[in-house]
């Protein structure tokens, strides 16, 4: 048995295999190629498993989101049908007798170039496609395997790091528990392993050794040790742990159907907060009464390129057809700082959480935003939904939104598509809409504070980066003035404010919170009867 440690972001206990991922930035060597007929067997023998894979995700993406969002996989297994990109492999493993990882990212790299040259923005983003289905045949050629379907039973990640995109493309059934050697408690993949309810450990001290790949591993979330190839007693230590951790979970089920109400009867909204229209089901499982911060953002970091408007309606459409009429707040997308996609082409910047992100890309790149926005109203027409704007800073920005909210009404209203006048809101994230909250208010229905953004803010301290995690406070007496001062506003106007960042969940503020009035608290699914628990235990009046 070896035992490392590291610093748990969510509990529980996962015992599973080891998948160590491993980023793509392995150079691929030019072998010289004496048979070249068994070498163009080898390669086929790839596309042929590749197309396999591809019609699996198909099927379970189109089984779990829909057919807008399993489009793409049909797409890719056309690519590799495409004769273009198969000759020129070819060509290349027979006239230069070079092995076909080689033929594939040369052609690879050609064909993205080219496509990427193009004027047409569609044909641009295919630029990404090429790039991903001749990684994905790389990766079955040389046998290694970036994929977690190649495991085929679910397990447990260890990485250097995660960024969210590389997060969200893991199988969500498929994942165990998340360990990386970087990482801050902060980031969102943090956020997503407590979204999705899994144990997740950072700034591990495991070696990320490939012999390490399928034996038996145990993450306890609780301490952030990890045991891999444990021995008898520990592994039934663990077994006891995680025993126990599920006796707590079934007797938080009798808060189940029960009201978010105070002992002194005051409701307060218990809402949840997911990343894409899969973790839905999580919600109603833990009986949150709506969602309070649907991160749409997820959507983008999850496609290839721009969601289409046909796309992002099936997607919102079948969050608020599912939760039958409970509000479901969805914001607008949050795109920058750690969570970066390529076809956004957005350029490197010194400090991109300053940077140029979230409501700013809406408000340079209208037609963007629009897209989203008519998306959105489309689908306010299947439920309960509100539109919250992120990092907005001042009245003039929430003004330009309202602008172009009312464009896109009108457009919608010109081509009688049916939509509900829907409430908008913004989050409250960055020190300046703080001291202009009472200003914000009178602009719109409700405040959603996000306390993590805030305190990276507020507190001058990157959120990403792990070396400042014990600067990170949020308990900082300066937020939670911040806090009481937005209540306070949100009041005086006559609107409602919520918390949805993560200090929501943190069950040692409960009391505090809803003695400042706050009405909303959304928080991970896996939190909300625990929560429950805490707000029907808590009395504002004493
Ligand atoms: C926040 O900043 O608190 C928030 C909820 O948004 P995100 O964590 O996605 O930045
Ligand atoms: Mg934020």
């Amino acid at each position: 048995m070896e035992k490392f440690s590291g610093s748990s972001v969510f509990g529980g206990v996962a015992i599973g295999k080891l998948f160590i991922f491993q980023k793509n930035e392995n150079k691929i060597e030019r072998r010289h190629i004496e048979d070249v007929e068994q070498e163009t067997a080898r390669f086929e023998e790839a596309r042929e498993k590749a197309i396999g894979q591809l019609k699996e995700l198909y099927d379970k993406v189109f089984e779990d989101v829909g057919e807008a969002n399993a489009m793409i996989f049909e797409v890719h297994q056309m690519m590799l049908e495409d004769m273009d990109y198969l000759d020129s492999i070819h060509y290349m493993m027979k006239e230069q007798q070079i092995n076909a990882e080689f033929a594939v990212a040369q052609t690879s790299d050609n064909f993205a170039r080219m496509f990427e040259a193009m004027d047409d923005a569609y044909m641009q983003g295919r630029a990404a496609d090429v790039r991903d289905i001749s990684e994905r045949l790389i990766q079955i050629l040389s046998g290694a395997s970036n994929r977690m379907e190649s495991f085929g039973e679910p397990v447990v990640v260890a990485a250097e790091d995660l960024a969210p995109s590389e997060t969200v493309q893991f199988e969500k059934d498929k994942l165990l528990a998340i360990v990386t050697r970087e990482g801050s408690a902060n980031s969102h993949t943090a956020i997503l392993a407590r979204t999705m309810d899994i144990p997740a450990v950072i700034q591990a001290d495991i070696r990320l050794d490939p012999a390490y790949n399928g034996k038996l591993v145990i993450v306890d979330g609780f301490t952030g040790d990890i045991y891999l190839d444990p021995d008898e007693g520990t592994r039934k230590l663990m077994e006891a742990k995680q025993a126990q951790c599920m006796e707590e979970k079934e007797l938080l089920e009798a808060f189940k159907g029960k009201e978010d109400v105070t002992l002194d009867g005051k409701q307060i909204k218990l809402y949840a907060n997911i990343a894409n229209p899969g973790d839905v089901a999580n919600v109603l499982r833990n009986d949150a009464k709506g969602i309070g911060l649907f991160r749409s953002e997820f959507l983008y970091l999850e496609s290839n390129d721009f969601p289409t408007e046909e796309a992002q309606f099936q997607a919102y459409r079948t969050v608020a057809e599912n939760m039958a009429g409970k509000k479901v707040i969805i914001r607008t997308l949050d795109i920058g700082a750690d969570k970066t996609v390529d076809y956004f082409k957005l350029a490197k910047e010194d400090n991109p959480a300053m940077g140029y992100r979230a409501i700013r890309i809406c408000l340079k790149q209208p037609e963007i935003f629009k897209t989203q926005l008519r998306a959105l109203y489309r689908a306010s027409n299947y439920g309960e939904i509100a539109i919250m704007f992120p990092m907005v800073t001042s009245v003039e920005e929430v003004r330009q939104i309202k602008q172009i909210v009312d464009e896109v009404k009108k457009e919608l209203e010109s081509l009688s598509i049916p939509f509900k006048d829907v409430e908008l809101g913004v989050m409250i994230e960055t020190p300046a809409a703080v001291m202009v909250s009472d200003d914000l208010a009178k602009e719109v229905d409700f405040f959603s504070i996000g306390t993590n953004d805030l305190t990276q803010y507020t507190l001058a301290v990157d959120r990403q980066n792990a070396k400042l995690n014990d600067f990170y406070q949020p308990h900082h007496k300066g937020i939670l003035r911040m806090i009481q001062m937005v209540v306070d506003n949100a009041h005086a106007a006559g609107i409602w404010a919520g918390i949805c960042g993560e200090l929501g969940a943190d069950l040692s503020l409960t009391e505090t919170f809803l003695k400042m009035g706050v009405d909303e608290l959304s928080v991970s699914p896996s939190m909300a009867l625990r929560l429950r628990k805490a707000i029907r235990e808590t009395d504002t009046a004493s």
